[in-house]
């Protein structure tokens, strides 16, 4: 049986799902897709799908399924992404995660686990609205609990931090809600499969990496066996 693993991390935008992804794809040596990035990525180069996209990220709404479904399954069939994957941020809704199961079963593969990140809404609000990211590096902070050594700007290399568009207090308000409207469902969705697994997000990252780490690192001897 193959031991690739097919990951998706799922959680309120705050989550912290950037930061473990960054250290879960070191420890298993897996590409990273991120739908956020993507879409943040495209709208800077305002290709066609980064224009579109960027009329619903500024409002704190979520892309038209039929769209970023369409980025997603490419992205997931390109030979980067044949031994493995970690999703952050697809699918967010009921149609993106049936499209996703046909998507992969079209290539005889499945999921391995749904890395859950709980977070409560007072919390996130507190994170977003103090989020900073380099426009460079992509290195994020946070104005108080982790700040950069010279106000505004990125340690590694100087570079100005702004606030994310989507990080205005109004649209983190919208954010939740489409979160708790349309994504939220998704972890019954994936309990019913027996394919979740819930992380307390409001611990320190590191001791939230430990237990994902272990926990799929179970999940892979399982598969192993
Ligand atoms: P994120 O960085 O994951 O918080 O994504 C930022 C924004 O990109 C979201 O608020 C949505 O507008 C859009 N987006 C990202 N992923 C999806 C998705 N799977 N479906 C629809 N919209 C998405």
């Amino acid at each position: 049986m193959s031991s690739e693993l097919n990951l998706i991390l799922l959680g309120p935008p705050g989550a912290g799902k950037g930061t473990q992804a960054e250290r879960l794809t070191d420890d298993f040596n897996l590409p990273y897709i991120s739908t956020g990035e993507i879409l943040r990525a495209a709208a800077r180069d305002q290709t066609e799908l980064g224009t579109l996209a960027k009329s619903y990220m500024d409002r704190g709404e979520l892309v038209p399924d039929a769209v970023i479904t369409a980025v997603i399954l490419e992205a997931l069939n390109s030979a980067d992404a044949r031994d493995g994957f970690l999703l952050d941020g697809f699918p967010r809704t009921l149609p993106q995660a049936d499209a996703l199961a046909l998507g992969l079963e079209a290539s005889e593969r499945r999921l391995t686990a749904v890395i859950l990140i709980e977070v409560p809404d007072e919390e996130v609000e507190r994170r977003l609205s103090g989020r900073r990211v380099s426009v460079k590096t992509g290195r994020v902070y946070h104005v108080d609990f982790d700040p950069p050594k010279h106000e505004g700007r990125c340690d590694v290399d100087g570079s100005r931090l702004i606030q994310r568009d989507d990080d205005r207090p109004e649209t983190i308000a919208k954010r939740l809600a489409v979160y708790h409207a349309e994504t939220e469902p998704l972890a019954d969705y994936y309990e019913e499969r027996g394919l979740l697994r819930r992380f307390d997000g409001t611990r320190a990252p590191t001791e939230v990496h430990d237990h994902i780490r272990a926990t799929i690192a179970t999940l892979r001897l399982e598969d192993e066996l």
